[in-house]
């Protein structure tokens, strides 16, 4: 045992600890589509990203289970090497077919397509210009590649075309990237005045369409929901690990782009494919969302419903914020809901910005209208007294 080591990763908890950053895993286990397990309580999840409940549906299972049975439990090896197992084409035709581009390419998660695509496609004679919310993902994906990153201030499109005046011309490429769902707030990034501007000074817009798959824009997310054609923005990524309810991340963009991807991104070269299992799932679930109308509506419904019984306007996707600011307030009103038997996990910085601590509800479709209504009478009662505030 090396001693100083003990004595950093010690000091750094202790650090934590004082600043009240410290983290813990809770174990969860998941009963059904609607209840969780957790500390000997079963609440109903209001906080997973499994909007459509597919993580646990019959028909994923059975997918993942004769993809298991064909071909194992692993891929072997890197796609490119022995791992391109014949399941992934038919799921990247799958995306690149709901999303209305020429093509798609698969990555091991949403996080690792981030930090490949980027770097890919920029470099240190370019521009990164990225919007001061977006996932932690996209900015390490910016770092890695060593671009010049701007960021701009929240969903703020003048903002942008002021950077883009200013510095476009000083760099080769711009890559302008944002969150289409933000996943903190809920929130649309304002896509059609971004794309104009991409347009305008030439440079490449790119998505991040975690919360938006499944969900927004009859499923296709955020591009569609915004009534933009894919071609208004060339570059969407996406996870399949939300909506989807399996594993893994993807970019949808023209053929030749994915194939330039396939050619260079460190994260899709370096790594072992994905298994089985997993791309099967993911298939399947793809397709369910192109032919389950009535399912991939009823999560923003139900997230209407919830809404207007908190008197709020009307949300952008099921992704519901509660700011409170005080991270001891938003951890007390998570205690609050779960003696209410209702799991809503307190998000604190560094996840979002200093002073912006919250709840963070997700509305999912496996809720019942009885679920909604139960979460929002509790929300009007047992909170503290404190009102939650409007995000900063
Ligand atoms: C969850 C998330 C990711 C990461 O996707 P994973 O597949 O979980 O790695 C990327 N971007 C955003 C906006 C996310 O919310």
């Amino acid at each position: 045992m090396t001693a100083s080591l003990e004595a950093a990763a010690r000091d750094a908890l202790a650090r934590l600890e004082w600043a009240g950053r410290r983290r813990q895993l809770t174990p969860t286990a998941p009963r059904d589509d609607r209840w969780l397990s957790r500390g000997g309580r079963v609440l109903v999840d209001f906080s997973s990203n499994d909007y459509l409940g597919l993580a646990r549906d019959p028909a994923l299972r059975e997918a993942a289970r004769a993809a298991l049975d064909r071909y194992g439990a692993g891929a072997g090896a890197s796609r490119l090497i022995t791992g391109d197992h014949p399941l992934y084409g038919e799921l990247e035709r799958e995306l690149a077919g709901l999303k209305g581009t020429g093509s798609a390419v698969v990555f091991g998660s949403g996080y690792l397509a981030n930090i490949g695509i980027i770097g890919t496609l920029v470099d240190r004679h370019d521009l990164v210009l990225a919007d001061k919310l977006n996932h932690a993902c996209l900015a390490d994906g910016a770092a890695l590649s060593g671009a010049r990153v701007l960021r701009y201030p929240h969903g703020d499109p003048d903002a942008v075309e002021a950077r883009l005046a200013r510095y476009r011309h000083r760099y080769r490429h711009c890559l302008l990237v944002t969150d289409g769902i933000f996943s903190m707030d809920g929130d649309r990034a304002p896509l059609a005045e971004l794309a104009e501007l991409a347009r305008h000074y030439d440079a490449w817009l790119m998505t991040d369409d975690a919360h938006g798959l499944g969900v927004v824009g009859d499923g296709a997310g955020s591009t569609a929901a915004a009534g933009l054609d894919p071609g208004d923005v060339p570059l969407q990524m996406g996870t399949l690990s939300k909506a989807a309810g399996s594993y893994g991340g993807y970019l949808c963009a023209s053929a030749t782009v994915t194939e330039w991807v396939r050619n260079r991104a460190r994260s899709f070269i370096y790594t072992t494919g994905l298994p089985p299992a997993t791309v099967a799932a993911s298939h399947a679930a793809i397709q369910r969302v192109r032919s389950d109308p009535a399912l991939r509506t009823r999560p923003l419904a139900l997230a209407q419903r919830l809404a207007s019984a908190l008197d709020r306007p009307p949300p952008e996707s099921p992704i519901l914020p509660l700011v409170f600011g005080d991270e001891a307030q938003a951890l007390a009103a998570q205690q609050a809901l779960a003696e209410e038997g209702l799991l809503i996990q307190a998000i604190r910085p560094p996840t979002v910005p200093k002073g912006s601590a919250r709840l963070r509800i997700t509305v999912r479709a496996p809720h019942t209208e009885a679920d909604i209504d139960h979460l929002a009478d509790t929300l009007g009662q047992a909170l503290p007294a404190s009102q939650p505030a409007e995000a900063p």
